[in-house]
């Protein structure tokens, strides 16, 4: 395992590579700070080596944010796999990423991200103790975390409607963006309240089934952006919140469960001129993370269901606080997550 040190970065970026289980990619520690750094695992086509550690790199940084706000004993990391073309060997592939986790003598702990599932842990799991997101046993937390994402997310978006713009969701339309584990459970729940749906995904196969199951509208990826809808609900990947898509939003609030969605801080900022107001992607999708923290701690699903529940009044007091400043609420969000960070590190001292 090669070790660099990398810019912006509080701690470590861990190259990691094993040729023979077609394992390639990094491992990055953002914040030891709070506890050991926790966040989930991706498996994903990446151009480049450069493309899949600046992912590794922002994804981590936003763990830490995550993690802070969330008021979990944990730091940020995150790590990021480079999928193999064609038919692999799955359990000898985390079996590999469970060593190479192993190495890092539990600075790093994993769970599921996108491309990743239960099976995929229990594999790490039969490496490396250091490893959530495997299957819960009754009254425990734990399993796949992606409820409680949508769970988080969804009460945040209630929230912040009704607050902020006087909207309620039976009378909302809301654009999704990505119908995987998290878009999908997040979609049943705007049903459920009512909502009119406009969805889309890459794999539009997946977009038609679910739009045909709960009566949704649904349109191109490239389209999607342009849908006149009262929320806009990222769910796919990150970087979606740019110069050529921020202009087109008709939406009035963004909210959605993708982390990093934002392609720049400066990107916040444009939505708050536009009159946009952003929820910050990592205090609403916390739910995920709550539930491996409380997996890995050994806690009940009744503390996890507490936890998530004190996303939404969370998310309200940042957009307030945003409003009062004048500032965009991302940055809101990160001031107080630093606060969070630099409040324990004073203490370890
Ligand atoms: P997933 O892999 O199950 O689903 C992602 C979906 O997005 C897939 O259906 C994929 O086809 C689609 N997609 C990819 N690129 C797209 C694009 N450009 N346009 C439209 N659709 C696209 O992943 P997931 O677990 O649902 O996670 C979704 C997002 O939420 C990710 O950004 C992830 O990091 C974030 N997140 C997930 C969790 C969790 O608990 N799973 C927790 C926190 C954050």
């Amino acid at each position: 395992m090669l070790q660099m040190p990398a810019e912006d970065f509080q701690e470590r970026l861990h190259v990691i590579s094993d040729t023979k289980a077609g394992l390639s990619g990094i491992i990055a520690i953002h914040s030891t700070v709070l506890g050991p750094a926790a966040g989930g695992c991706r498996l994903w086509h990446y151009a480049s080596q450069e493309e899949c550690s600046i992912d590794a790199i922002r994804l981590a940084r936003g763990m830490s944010y995550k993690n802070a706000l969330a008021g979990l004993p944990f730091g940020g990391g995150k790590a990021v796999l480079h999928r193999p073309e064609g038919d692999f060997d799955r359990t000898a592939f985390f079996h590999a990423f469970g060593r190479a986790i192993a190495e890092l003598e539990g600075r790093y702990i994993t769970a599921e991200d996108v491309g990743t599932n239960v099976a995929d842990m229990r594999a790490v799991r039969e490496r490396t103790r250091f490893v959530a997101g495997l299957d819960n046993q009754e009254g425990l937390a734990g399993g796949d975390p992606s409820p409680w994402t949508a769970l988080g997310v969804f009460e945040s978006m209630k929230a912040a409607a009704s607050e902020l713009l006087g909207l309620e969701l039976r009378e909302a339309t809301v654009a999704i963006q990505g119908v995987g584990n998290v878009g999908v459970r997040l979609c049943q729940m705007l049903a459920g309240a009512g909502a009119r749906l406009v969805v889309a995904d890459i794999v539009e196969s997946r977009a038609r089934a679910l739009a045909e199951r709960l009566g949704a509208t649904q349109v191109s990826v490239e389209d999607l952006p342009d849908v006149d809808a009262h929320i806009y609900a990222p769910c796919a990947l990150g970087a979606v919140l740019n110069d050529s898509t921020i202009p087109r939003l008709k939406a009035q609030l963004v909210c959605g469960g993708a982390n990093n969605q934002l392609e720049s801080a400066r990107h916040g900022e444009m939505l708050q001129q536009g009159g946009i107001i952003y929820a910050p992607d990592y205090v609403v999708n916390a739910g995920g993370i709550i539930n491996v923290a409380a997996e890995y701690l050994g806690e009940t699903t009744s503390q996890v269901a507490t936890r998530v529940q004190e996303i939404a009044p969370r998310l309200i007091t940042i957009l307030r606080d945003a409003q009062t400043r004048q500032m965009s609420s991302n940055l809101v969000a990160d001031d107080l997550a630093r606060k969070v960070i630099a409040g324990a590190q004073m203490a370890n001292v």
